[in-house]
């Protein structure tokens, strides 16, 4: 039988072989900062930490778990207070280098990697003067913040940050990838809600007119758009129109 042990070292050298981003151990220089969250209270030791560059990193890292039997979990900003993100001798799946954000002022929406943060995202859109329903801390990963309800100064106006997801892209715990929205696997879109063990690897996100200011929603909240990208990007729109507030919402 192999120890718990070798089929970490299988492991690593599986995924060293196999993945474009680094794979880092106890034993590297980059380890401690790698594993260091935001709650110091948590003192986790993963044994890999799969720094993933692309989604068939991402893939891979689920793959390679799931075949030795080691735990997972998925790392962004690191913000979760209860150390979710680290599992003691388990393979964390590090998504902090897929941290890219495209905005689509058109269709008010943005594509964002599963490891961009809510300041990642809130940059992007500043650009084309638009904003999104972010929290109260820039370095929060934009995936966390979104499936754990995500609330903020503008969620009085545009609901929670949840309630401005309109697709996302998965690897699910067997390593394929599913894209998911309300007409696309919508069971899946729906569960995303309550959590479920996958890694996000991009969502569309829908954005709003005003940054930090007072504007009417106007019709800007309301559009009607569904498309699909290729590769791990994905944006859906879906129909929604916030309720009518009188005078500014
Ligand atoms: C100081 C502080 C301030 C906060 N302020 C707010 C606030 O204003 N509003 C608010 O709503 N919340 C707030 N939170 C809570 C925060 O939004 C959540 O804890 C969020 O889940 C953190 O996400 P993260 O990526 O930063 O953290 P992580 O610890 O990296 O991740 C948290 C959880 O999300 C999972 N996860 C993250 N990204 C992905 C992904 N791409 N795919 C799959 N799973 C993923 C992780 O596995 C983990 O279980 C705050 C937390 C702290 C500590």
């Amino acid at each position: 039988m192999i120890s718990p042990n070798s089929a970490h070292a299988v492991a690593v050298s599986e995924l060293r072989s196999t993945m474009q981003g680094p794979v880092i151990t106890p034993s590297d220089d980059d380890y401690e900062r790698r594993r260091k969250i935001w709650n110091g209270a948590i003192d986790l030791r993963p044994s890999i930490v799969a720094a993933c560059a692309t989604v068939s990193d991402v893939q891979g890292a689920v793959n390679t778990a799931r075949k030795h039997g080691l735990p997972v979990s998925v790392l962004v900003g690191g913000y979760g207070w209860a150390g979710q993100s680290l599992r003691d001798g388990g393979v964390v799946i590090d998504l902090s280098a897929m941290n890219q954000v495209v905005v689509d002022p058109q269709s008010q929406t943005a594509i964002v990697e599963g490891g961009a943060t809510a300041g990642d995202v809130v940059a992007a859109a500043t650009e084309f003067g638009l904003t999104a329903v972010v929290g109260t801390m820039a370095k929060i990963g934009m995936a966390g913040f979104t499936l754990a309800g995500g609330y903020g100064p503008l969620t009085p106006h545009f609901g929670l940050g949840l309630d401005n997801l309109v697709a996302a892209e998965l690897v699910l715990p067997d390593g394929s990838y599913l894209s998911v929205s309300a007409t696309e696997n919508a069971d899946l879109f729906w569960a995303l809600r309550p959590w479920v063990r996958c890694a996000v690897c991009s969502e569309g996100v829908r954005h709003h007119n005003g940054v930090g200011a007072r504007r009417t929603c106007g019709d800007s909240c309301a559009r009607v758009e569904s498309e699909r990208r290729s590769g791990c990007r994905a944006g859906a729109v879906l129909e929604r129109r916030h309720p009518a507030r009188k005078g500014n919402c």
